[in-house]
């Protein structure tokens, strides 16, 4: 079979047609690689794995490849190239967030060891000198036993403290994503038990790309943390409820709002959403320039609600949805609020 008569064997395929009228239009080679390219690319669209946003980049990936009608091998291996950082983007950054956490959780491990190492030094010297002391038996046990609780007890609030810091993290001082899936589990189940309503909100910074590129990355981060003491703010003004809020990962927040419907919530995002428009902070040039920049960032929100008749796949859903509409407050427009 020549290379020509493969692509026309496209075009017998049901759905495939105006493709192929499409690939015809774009003169793209009748080369089987960029023929599997395009379609592995169209099939990208279907794939559930992938979220809304990474589809939708994938498509325009794809129209902008034909558009450009560059079908050269340099070409190829750079939409390849492309292709993989989009679909991989989420575990790239799962993987540097779960790399930050990890390297602050050994630090802190370190630090505790350390502490402790000089406890037990110490606990070492007092029992020579309490058994040295000619003290009353009733007395020396005493004396270890006090020392052997308060070492018991430094360790207990040391678990606490690495608890802590497993469940933070660290650049916004948050809840991280890990302890939001926990929470999500037990406050999900706790909504359908008690018949009560639960609604999530996820928070994406608007172009953050051109933050960090503008600012650096280290002006990045100060934004990240302006969002996180905003949403904290109106968070603690306007919910009187049991409510969490985390960093999802990336410059994505998430709200979980119990006992909230999906009215109030929007209400909330709302809030939300004016008050980050509205935040400003300074940040400096850096090096020997002195002047400073003004750094401003806007959010879409997107607001979903629990609906107890989702089942097992509960909190995935609730995920979904508000993701959805957060992707639809994005293609809206961004600075806005969408409801799934
Ligand atoms: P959109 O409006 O579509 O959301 O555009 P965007 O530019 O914000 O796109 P996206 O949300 O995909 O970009 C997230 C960026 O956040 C990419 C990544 O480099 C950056 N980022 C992720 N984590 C951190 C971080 O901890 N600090 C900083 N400074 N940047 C981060
Ligand atoms: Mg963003």
């Amino acid at each position: 079979m020549t290379a020509k008569s493969k692509s026309e064997c496209l075009c017998v395929l049901p759905g495939q047609r105006s493709l192929c009228k499409l690939l015809a239009e774009v003169r793209l080679p009748d080369d089987p690689k960029w023929i599997s390219l395009v379609l592995y690319m169209r099939s990208l669209e279907y794939n559930e794995a992938l979220g809304i946003s990474q589809r939708a980049s994938l498509q325009k990936l794809l129209l902008t490849m034909l558009q450009d009608g560059d079908f050269s091998d340099s070409k190829f291996q750079t939409i390849i190239r492309m292709q993989e950082r989009v679909v991989t983007a989420p575990y790239r950054q799962k993987l540097e967030a779960a790399v930050a956490e990890s390297s602050s959780l050994l630090r802190e491990f370190e630090s505790i060891l350390t502490r402790r190492r000089g406890d037990v030094q110490d606990l070492g010297q007092t029992t020579v000198a309490v058994v040295e002391s000619g003290d009353q038996p009733a007395t020396m046990v005493r004396k270890l036993r006090k020392s052997f609780r308060e070492l018991v007890q430094v360790m207990d609030d040391d678990a606490k403290i690495l608890e802590e810091v497993a469940r933070t993290d660290v650049l916004t001082g948050l809840a991280n994503r890990r302890f939001l899936d926990e929470v999500l589990l037990r406050t999900t189940e706790k909504a359908v038990t008690t018949d009560s309503a639960l609604s999530m909100l996820l928070c994406d910074i608007d172009e953050f790309k051109k933050v960090n590129d503008r600012f650096g990355h280290a002006g990045g981060d100060v934004a990240l943390q302006m969002v996180t003491e905003i949403i904290r703010s109106v968070v603690d003004d306007c919910v009187s409820g049991e409510f969490y809020c985390a960093r999802f990962g990336g410059d994505e927040f998430a709200l979980v709002l119990c006992g909230m419907d999906l009215g109030d919530a929007r209400v909330m995002a709302e809030r939300v959403c004016v008050a980050v428009e509205q935040g400003r902070v300074d940040v400096g040039a850096g090096g020997d320039q002195a002047d400073s920049d003004t750094l401003a960032v806007t959010l879409s929100i997107g607001v979903a609600q629990l609906d107890p008749t989702w089942g097992d796949v509960m909190t995935d859903r609730l995920v979904q949805d508000a993701d959805s509409a957060l992707y639809q407050a994005k293609a809206a427009g961004r600075n806005r609020v969408a409801c799934a």
